[in-house]
């Protein structure tokens, strides 16, 4: 079967790895039509708009996407491109795996870690109050009248939402990825100590839910700063974790250092129907155009995409390409070198050809 994907080349070193991965999803010998879009600082320099119609129509039309970085300019009216194309298309659920391989430098072995962000809302939501404006200052008057709790008047204010609707899909959906992935065990994660009525919302939804999956999978449930330590002491103790918005972001790039660092870290952001796959590096603009960043990241995702299309066997084959080049560690980019400035590092397209050639 022919599959049609979106594909966003993206900005800075976005070209490369795409161009990289594209050719390696390719070499599996699965079949795929691309549709090339464009988004961020390159579809503003063509037609005047971040986020054209077209784009986000050719994702919905084909529903999946690959996804090179993307830079937000400041002062544009957005956010976030990426923020808003997750809030356009409801990809309520990002899934960032972090699994160790062999040859990558790191202080822990053997991670096999996945990590589910509830993407939609949490103080990532967008909803802020400038310091000084005056719908600032007519919040805190308000604040104060209904709580009796002073704000100062010199503060800036961010609000921080978690519904029991966005709390109860992200759970169900964490733990219907965990059975299909095969997966033991599965960690709520939250301050609901603190934060009684958000965090403690998301919890107590949690365990609801979890009553449902009873005897299917082990539910655990942990502080997030006890978390962040007991990551770094003995991460084999978890194995996927469920977390909103803003935790799910900090605690992803923590695991992501797990294993050695962004250059091997893929994402995914998946809705009910529709899922974008991207790396969780970003657009590294220094590096543009010097055909050196690593591509493993980018073809990572194609991993995770190419599972998602139900094409297991190609993604075992390009999934085992890539472990093989890490782990001679001839053929790999500067950054999985010992020493960065060793010069026999190969750049992004070579890299991406000895995965080629081992794809069998
Ligand atoms: P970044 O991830 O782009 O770069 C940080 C550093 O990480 C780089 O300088 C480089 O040393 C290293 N790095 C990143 N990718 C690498 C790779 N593939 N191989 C080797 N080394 C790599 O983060 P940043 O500098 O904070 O962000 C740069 C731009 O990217 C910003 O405009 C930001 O908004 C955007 N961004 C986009 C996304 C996205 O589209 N999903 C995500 C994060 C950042």
């Amino acid at each position: 079967m022919k599959h049609r994907i979106t594909l966003i080349p993206g900005d800075g070193i976005g070209p490369e790895v795409t161009a990289a991965a594209r050719r390696c999803i390719e070499a599996t010998g699965v079949k795929i039509e691309w549709e090339e879009a464009i988004a961020g600082e390159v579809a503003l320099e063509k037609t005047g708009n971040l986020l054209p119609k077209q784009t986000l129509e050719s994702i919905k039309k084909n529903k999946v996407a690959l996804k090179g970085p993307i830079i937000t300019p400041i002062g544009e009216g957005f956010r976030s491109v990426n923020v808003a194309l997750r809030q356009a298309l409801d990809l309520y659920a990002c899934v960032r795996p972090a699994k160790s391989y062999n040859g990558v430098k790191s202080f822990y072995k053997d991670i096999d870690l996945v990590v589910i962000r509830e993407n939609t809302e949490d103080l990532y939501a967008g909803i802020e109050f400038e310091r000084g404006k005056p719908e600032t200052k007519r919040l805190i008057k308000e604040i104060k009248m209904l709580t009796e709790k002073r704000i100062r008047a010199d503060s800036g204010i961010s609000l921080k939402l978690i519904s029991e609707f966005a709390s109860r899909r992200i759970i169900k959906f964490a733990f219907e990825y965990a059975i299909r992935d095969k997966r033991k065990k599965l960690t709520a994660v939250h301050k609901a100590n603190i934060m009684k009525f958000t965090d403690g919302l998301f919890l107590k939804t949690a365990r609801e839910v979890a009553k449902e999956y009873e005897g299917k999978i082990i539910f655990e449930e942990i502080i997030v700063d006890n978390l962040a330590m007991q990551l770094v002491k003995a991460p084999r103790n978890f194995d996927v974790l469920v977390l909103p918005n803003l935790y799910g972001d900090i605690i992803s790039d923590l695991c992501a250092g797990l294993i050695g660092g962004l250059g091997i870290a893929p994402g995914a952001n998946i809705g009910d129907e529709i899922a974008v796959f991207e790396a969780v590096h970003g657009a590294a603009p220094k590096y543009k155009g010097s055909n050196r960043v690593n591509p493993s990241a980018m073809i990572l995702s194609g991993v995770l995409m190419l599972r998602f299309i139900k094409e297991d066997r190609a993604a075992d084959k390009l999934e085992n390409a890539l472990k093989q080049v890490i782990a001679e560690g001839k053929s790999v980019t500067y950054d999985l070198k010992d020493d960065r400035n060793d010069p026999s590092a190969v750049g992004t397209q070579e890299m991406a050809e000895a995965i080629i050639t081992k794809i069998k």
